[in-house]
């Protein structure tokens, strides 16, 4: 096996075992962003590379270090694989006018790509669903994606591991005016800052608040605060977010150190974290990005929106004990001899076709190994099917599970006409 093909490192396959919690998790999603009025797009995984560049900011860590781009050998072109949604469903929403009659609540999932080193919870493709409400000022909607998160988490059975971040980032001229005290404040003190820290300085200051290196956080913990030159709406839109909290009994921490690692992001930003996962704790981030649409060549439009980490949430699901049993069939055909192999099939469809699920056993073999697989199969019932059988237009039912998993072979097993096995199949 030494020369077997292998997986790009960092990137997953889903296999049988872990599938059935992903149809739940999806299952579940489904259901919950439609009792919100949430409506599903789909977008390329590939998009130019400049859409993530002006989107996302060209001195983030996404886009300076964490992005699959190459050249598209046909014309040169450089084209890269979609390190998150927003960008995408913006550049979708303006392409095709679908805010042209007023604002819309729209929702993706899908995998994404970024070059980051492999470990529990961080991979190069994963995958988030993500919601986005364009054309909405808010607050109302920020609160919206608050309350509607919170209940994900208690239908997901993840409420009790899962805490709420809030912080705002205030407008435009706060921000810019807190960045030259922040640029001054961090050059005054220049020696205390590591080689990231002095790199981003000039290019992104506000990203020095979000290290996690030790040595600064004394540093870090005394900057000049974004809080202290917010100005009255941005106060009064967070204000408003938060009593929205309140009135609706979700708990919440103000981090003032919150900044997300996307540029776009205004006012309101938040985290939902977790101490269940280690050093990958976040497991569902966002906020409002009221520039974006105009900054990506739209109509100016207000917007907010949040992606949550598929693998996270599962991560969390599974090792809680939440993760629903394989699906199993209702019944697994055996049959046995050539006249039984030609009226299996047709059997098999005519189960199906009163609505159960059926395995049809496939490869021939004896009848004590083709009982086995039936046993394997999980399957309620096995209905077998011999020459005899067929001489009588009948099947042989024998329950599986249950009080018939005893030692007599021929416990339970009953000899019937197919439309009577079809009631007995389905009672
Ligand atoms: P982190 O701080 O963990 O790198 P981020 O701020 O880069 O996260 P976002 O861009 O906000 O993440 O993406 C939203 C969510 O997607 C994250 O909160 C996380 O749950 C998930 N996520 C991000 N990157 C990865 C990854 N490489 N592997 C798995 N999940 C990820
Ligand atoms: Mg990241």
């Amino acid at each position: 096996m030494s020369n077997a093909l292998r997986a790009v490192r960092g990137m997953n396959d889903l296999l049988p075992a872990d599938a059935p919690l992903w149809a739940h998790f999806e299952n579940i999603i489904r259901d919950w962003l439609k009792s919100y009025g949430y409506r599903e797009m789909r977008t390329p995984i590939l998009e130019h590379t400049g859409l993530f560049k002006r989107a996302i900011g060209e001195v983030t860590d996404i886009v300076e270090k964490e992005m699959y781009t190459f050249v598209d050998a046909l014309n040169g072109e450089s084209m890269t694989l979609r390190p998150e949604g927003t960008a995408s469903c913006v550049r979708a929403a303006i392409e095709h006018s679908l805010l042209h009659d007023g604002g819309k609540r729209l929702w993706y999932a899908g995998p994404m790509f970024r070059h980051e080193r492999p470990q529990k919870g961080r991979y190069r493709q994963f995958h988030q669903v993500g919601v986005e409400a364009l054309g909405f000022a808010g607050p109302d909607l920020d609160v919206e994606h608050l309350l509607m998160t919170a209940r994900l988490w208690k239908k997901l059975g993840l409420a009790e591991f899962i805490q709420l971040e809030i912080n705002t980032l205030g407008g435009a001229e706060a921000r810019a005016s807190h960045r030259e005290k922040l640029i001054a404040y961090f050059a005054a003190h220049i020696d205390q800052l590591d080689a990231d820290s002095q790199r981003r300085l000039h290019t992104n200051p506000l990203r020095i608040l979000d290290s996690k290196n030790p040595a600064m956080q004394v540093l870090v913990e005394a900057a000049p605060r974004l809080m202290d030159e917010l100005d009255e709406a941005a106060l009064t839109h967070f204000e408003a977010v938060k009593q929205g909290l309140d009135d609706a009994g979700i708990a919440y921490r103000v981090n003032t150190r919150l900044v997300r690692g996307l540029d776009y992001y205004n006012y309101t930003v938040f985290e939902w974290v977790t101490d269940q996962l280690g050093a990958q704790g976040t497991v569902c981030a966002g906020g409002r990005y009221d520039g974006l649409v105009a900054q990506l060549g739209g109509k100016p439009a207000p917007a907010c929106g949040f992606a949550m980490g598929v693998e996270r949430l599962l991560v969390m699901m599974a090792e809680a004990g939440l993760a629903p049993a394989p699906d199993a069939p209702d019944v697994y055909v055996v049959n046995v001899g050539d006249a039984a192999a030609r009226a299996a099939p047709v059997i098999a469809e005519t189960l199906r076709d009163a609505g159960l699920d059926v395995v049809l056993h496939g490869g021939g073999g004896s009848f004590k190994a083709q009982m086995k697989k039936a046993d394997a199969s999980l399957a309620r019932f096995a209905v077998l099917i011999g020459d005899d059988e067929v001489a009588a237009n009948q099947v042989t039912v024998k329950p599986l599970r249950g009080e018939y998993q005893q030692n007599d072979p021929q416990l339970g097993q009953q000899r019937l006409a197919i439309a009577d096995a079809i009631e007995l199949l389905k009672g």
